[in-house]
């Protein structure tokens, strides 16, 4: 037996390897399973070239055996085997890659089946074994050869026999230590469980021997023990398999698989693209919102498979934030890899591939909004939240994408409807969309400051969500319309001559409304009538950019500023009320300040902000009845 030396520098990169080009150590099995289905293409590709030859489909398999007690496990395949020389050119050799010499030797295209193209992924088995063992027979040779390596001393080769054609890797499992335990190779469930997830759909069958009871014969209660060869891996992945073979049954069942979630999905979109780049895709709308989903532990992404072959469980990359509820794969066979086949080489093929989804998404809600108005209700209600974040993130430069999927509660229509719904019914006088923002529908309805932009006809939006106003900013103008805020200054309605306060009413009062502003310097811009007012006393508006839905908003996040939008107390002068404040103002100013105080508390109540001090207000409210 002829002992040989790894070439010098194989050495330390095998080291280096072993140390440091995978995170996850249990990706060895997915590349001895990957390079024993690499074998088996070689096969089909020799009998496609080859007339005499045909292939057996069920002679073609991949086998996993572990043995406990000797700490092995054994990775054999019925695939091309290896000459004495190609044992010692691809495993001797570091970074020489025989599958990817195959490739051009044969001239197959890039992205056809074959997965090794680094000629590294065989020594990750060092990561968990301390010796490998490799015993192959190639095709259309009667001799086998023994391959064996510590990885540390270099490799020998001999003449050995094997029935069969083909290889079988058996790898000594390392002894578990303080710090590492390997047991999950040797175990059954373990190795199933690395299988499923990384190889799954591998094309041809990996069996294993699955031990399982059954009851005795001729016994109800006792039960034995048995061992029974099974196909652990499911094969033909359904993105594979084509749209009209599959019923929303399969792709429900997938999901449920995958573990997206404990509901059924709203939506399945199935993509298959062939063209400058190739993929396929499975995603998932799910119909309600996972429990974490507006947390920080909720992470986004897409499994990315490349030709079958388990590449990244989360790959962020593939979806942008505003739809990071889809769930579902990506498999394409473009993907440039980098060595570990753990991550991406380049990201242009990603990028393409992820424009090309949100695309595919974004038809998608397009589509069920437009046919099935129940089912995008119920998506909204679950994730319409992450839109309009999507709205106003990155300086709302995705409004475009998102603006016609949003709904608001309407005035009129006591349902949602969309922007486009509201503009397309707005009468023509009306300059504005207008909205109003309140905790629930139930107490904007009651807001003072809907009244008069209701009584004219038109139709209101109803804000209940924090964000709501933040993403309208951003948006600025739908359909050449602006939004417009019902407590804000100007609502740009023309009011009738006798409802508005005419200049000589606001002559007279300026002097009652400057001594109110007095009172409430510091709390309040300005004292005004009124002229969105029509049975309420009293309300706020805003002055300013901000408004006081916003100020409660910022104001409610850590390390808020302690912003404070210009509030404007507006009287209604028409009001029966207001006959007293002139009175008071003329007869006894300390009542007119009392007034003031109490009026102002009530607004502030109205628009479910805190009173600065409840017990005065109630104190004051009192006096007032004496
Ligand atoms: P890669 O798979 O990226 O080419 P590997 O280090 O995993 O790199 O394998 C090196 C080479 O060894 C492969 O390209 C292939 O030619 C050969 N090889 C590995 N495993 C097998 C096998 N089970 N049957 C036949 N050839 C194999």
């Amino acid at each position: 037996m002829e002992k040989k030396q790894f070439k010098t520098e194989s050495k330390r990169i095998l080291d280096m390897m072993v140390n440091s080009i995978y995170t996850h150590r249990d990706i060895f099995l997915r590349e001895l399973i990957s390079n024993a289905s690499d074998a088996i293409d070689k096969i089909y590709y020799k009998t496609l070239a080859d007339d005499t030859l045909n292939f057996e489909k069920d002679n073609y398999y991949i086998t996993i055996a572990s043995d406990k007690e000797n700490r092995t496990v054994k990775i054999s395949d019925t695939g091309i085997g290896m000459t004495e020389e190609e044992l010692s050119d691809n495993l001797g050799v570091i970074a020489k890659s025989g599958s990817l010499a195959f490739k051009k030797e044969n001239e197959i295209k890039d992205g056809y089946d074959i997965i090794g193209q680094f000629g590294v992924g065989f020594y990750s088995a060092f990561m968990v074994a301390d010796k490998i063992t490799v015993i192959s027979k190639v095709f259309g040779s009667d001799k086998a050869y023994k391959w064996e390596s510590d990885g540390a001393e270099g490799y020998t080769i001999e003449p050995c026999v094997k029935d069969s054609v083909g290889t079988e890797i058996t790898l000594k499992i390392k002894e578990n230590t303080e710090d590492n335990n390997f047991d999950e190779f040797i175990d059954e469930n373990g190795l199933k469980s690395i299988i499923k997830k990384y190889s799954d759909f591998i094309r041809y069958p990996i069996k294993m021997n699955v031990s399982q009871s059954k009851l005795k014969e001729g016994s109800k209660t006792e039960y034995e023990d048995f061992v029974e060869e099974k196909t652990v891996n499911s094969m033909v992945p359904i993105w594979r398999k084509n749209k009209s073979e599959l019923k929303d049954e399969d792709y429900n069942n997938f999901y449920a698989e995958k573990h997206y979630g404990f509901d059924k999905p709203a939506r399945h979109i199935h993509i298959s693209v062939d063209g400058s780049i190739s993929y396929n895709a499975i995603l998932y709308i799910p119909e309600k919102t996972p429990y974490d989903f507006y947390t920080k532990e909720y992470e986004k992404g897409l499994e990315l498979y490349s030709s079958g072959v388990l590449i990244m469980e989360k790959c962020a990359d593939l979806l942008p934030d505003y739809f990071s509820f889809v769930k579902g794969i990506v498999d394409s066979e473009d993907l440039s890899l980098n060595i570990s086949r753990e991550v991406l080489q380049h990201d242009r093929q990603l990028k393409l591939i992820a424009k090309n989804i949100k695309t595919k998404i974004k038809n998608e809600l397009d589509g069920l909004l437009k046919n099935d108005r129940v089912k995008y209700e119920e998506f909204y209600k679950a994730f319409g939240r992450q839109l309009k974040y999507g709205i106003y993130a990155d300086f709302g430069s995705n409004k475009d994408v998102l603006q016609d999927l949003l709904m608001f509660y309407s005035s009129k229509e006591k349902k949602v409807v969309t922007l486009d719904e509201y503009v397309s019914r707005m009468p023509e006088d009306q300059k504005y969309i207008y909205y109003a923002s309140g905790e629930t529908n139930e107490r904007i309805e009651k807001l003072p400051q809907i009244e008069m932009v209701s009584d004219k006809g038109y139709e209101i939006l109803y804000f209940t969500d924090e964000v709501d106003e933040f993403a309208i900013r951003m948006i600025m103008k739908y359909k050449e319309k602006e939004f417009k805020s019902v407590s804000s200054g100007d609502l740009g309605i023309d009011v009738a001559e006798k409802e508005n306060p005419s200049s000589d009413d606001e002559k007279d009062n300026k002097e009652l409304f400057e001594h109110m502003k007095t009172v409430l310097s510091g709390k309040v811009k300005d004292v005004r009538a009124s002229k969105r007012l029509k049975n309420y006393p009293v309300c706020l508006s805003n002055d300013g950019e901000l408004t006081i839905e916003m100020e409660k908003t910022l104001n409610s996040m850590p390390n808020n500023e302690n912003v404070k939008a210009d509030k404007v107390l507006e009287i209604n002068i028409n009001n029966d009320m207001f006959k007293v404040l002139k009175e008071s103002f003329e007869k006894d100013k300390e009542k007119l300040n009392l007034y003031t105080n109490i009026l102002y508390n009530q607004a502030l109540l109205i628009e479910g902000l805190p009173i600065n001090d409840p017990v005065e207000f109630t104190n004051n409210v009192c006096k007032v009845m004496i």
